[in-house]
């Protein structure tokens, strides 16, 4: 999937479609209703955000030797470091392995970097069988779906719709309880860990000092993909390293309560390589693949702090944009208030021009965020970005005229009176009731959606002024 380019037209649909809105005003009203009352259960959760924030912006400044280190560490542990400069690059390295190792049956845990890199389609297409053992990713991979959202990939699919899918595709019975659809597909997924070859898992989080790698989920399935297969392949962009224990123990409180609003997720999984000698359990080979992908471009520049993302989604499930319109109006891999400024810096910001204005900039996704990332000001930066690379005569004739007039009126202080005088009686014969619901000619796309207002009859600088006048004339009448 890479449609960043039409969000403009998706965003129609997604407005359009009842199912879609069923399902985010359920999954998103839930989602951070359970993050409030897990952060509120903490008196401490002020100092652990700025701890967190800490912690995830030392790291990036000491990026290159935490890498080292983890690398070093990794390899001493037993396992093997592999470095891809693009997806493309990761995407040749797991085939090689699959091919060196007779591969035919992989099992996958959630990993976003692999959704980036589009690895199943790679495998597949080598006839290598990959099933997603997250529940809502393997539902998606039946439903030839990516995923809509970074915890919740199936966010934008009601449990109605899930048991018709089920139902479709593997002969479920039908029922409407989650819990039954889930033990239905436990029981087709056990065979499926048994029977692989090789298990790819992403990477919550990196821990240098030891070379250990760890991942949160609540089903186990991530558990089960990493040690039941002889392989296991964990794939992990750069900007996932910590330098120590210490700062894991203070994400660890905030990932599960930002994510899905737990205290603790179910499973906490770390792993430090293939099994040893004495172990009866875990791979035999352990590789870390440690993906690029645009993300040293964007730590040398002044997006840097975008990369301090724990991909908790909790700016997703506040943001009122992603909150009507979902996960795929998007059209790549990060959705969202984080995604509309790593899509377009990944990607290159012409392929997702809209994404940057995808915000009314109400600073709710900051505000939730565990590690206080300027998203609205870094969403400001993207905009000015795209003035500088916009070619002004690509702009429609009525967009260019309406432009150079603006600018001739904002530029005359006589002009703009003017001008203001007459909007302010034009919008006021239009508007009912102080607004107007149907703007004439080519400005009626504005009200499509919404109501525009009346002006009021006196300017701010008039009502500045009289108020100025009255303040002098009471001070003076005191004297
Ligand atoms: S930007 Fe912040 S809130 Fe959004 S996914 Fe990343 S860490 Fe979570």
């Amino acid at each position: 999937m890479n449609a960043s380019n039409s969000f403009k037209s998706s965003v129609v649909v997604a407005l359009d479609d009842i199912q879609l809105q069923t399902a985010l005003d359920r999954g998103t009203t839930r989602a951070v209703n359970g993050r409030i009352s897990a952060m509120g259960e903490t008196s401490a959760a002020p100092e652990l955000r700025a701890q967190a924030r800490a912690a995830r912006l030392r790291a990036l400044n000491q990026l290159p030797e935490l890498l080292d280190t983890l690398e070093r560490n990794v390899t001493a542990n037993g396992g093997a470091v592999l470095w891809a400069r693009t997806g493309a690059e990761a995407n040749d390295t797991i085939l090689q392995i699959c091919r060196e190792h007779g591969v035919r049956r992989v099992t996958k845990g959630k990993s976003m970097v692999t959704e980036e890199s589009g690895l199943n389609h790679v495998l597949e297409a080598h006839d290598i069988e990959i099933n997603e053992s997250d529940l809502g990713e393997y539902i998606i991979q039946l439903a030839h779906e990516p995923p809509s959202h970074i915890v919740f990939p199936m966010l934008h699919k009601t449990k109605e719709a899930t048991a018709e899918l089920l139902h479709e595709k593997l002969g479920m019975p039908m029922t409407d309880k989650p819990e039954d659809m889930t033990r239905f597909v436990r029981g087709v997924m056990r065979r499926k860990y048994i029977e692989a070859d090789l298990g790819i898992s992403g990477v919550n989080f990196a821990i240098a000092e030891t070379g250990t790698i760890i991942t949160v989920e609540n089903e186990g399935n991530n558990r089960l993909s990493c040690s039941t297969p002889k392989i296991h392949i964990a794939v992990m962009g750069l900007e996932k390293v910590l330098a120590t224990w210490h700062d894991w123990t203070t994400l660890a409180q905030l990932l599960p309560r930002s994510a899905t609003g737990q205290r603790m997720t179910v499973y906490t999984n770390l792993m430090s390589g293939p099994k040893r000698e004495h172990e009866p359990d875990g791979p035999e080979k352990f590789y870390l693949l440690i993906l690029d992908n645009g993300r040293s471009d964007m730590l040398a520049g002044e997006f840097a702090e975008s990369l301090a993302c724990i991909r908790c989604g909790a700016c997703l499930n506040v943001c009122p944009v992603y909150q009507n319109i979902g996960g795929h109006a998007y059209g790549w891999v990060y959705p969202g208030p984080i995604g509309s400024i790593v899509s377009p810096l990944l990607q290159g910001i012409q392929k997702a021009p809209s994404l940057p204005y995808a915000s009314s900039l109400c600073g709710a996704c900051q505000a939730a965020c565990p590690v206080d990332i300027a998203i609205p000001d870094m969403l400001l930066k993207l905009r000015r970005d795209l003035v500088k690379v916009h070619d002004p005569a690509s702009a429609s004739l009525p967009w260019r005229i309406g432009m150079r007039a603006w600018r001739i009126g904002m530029r005359s202080p006589l002009l703009y009176r003017i001008g203001g005088k007459l909007a302010a009686v034009g919008t006021r014969l239009l508007a009912r009731n102080g607004k107007i619901t149907r703007l004439p000619g080519i400005l009626g796309g504005w009200t499509k959606s919404r109501d525009f207002p009346a002006f009021p009859a006196e300017s701010f600088r008039e009502r500045l002024a009289q108020k100025k006048k009255r303040v002098e004339s009471q001070s003076r009448e005191s004297e």
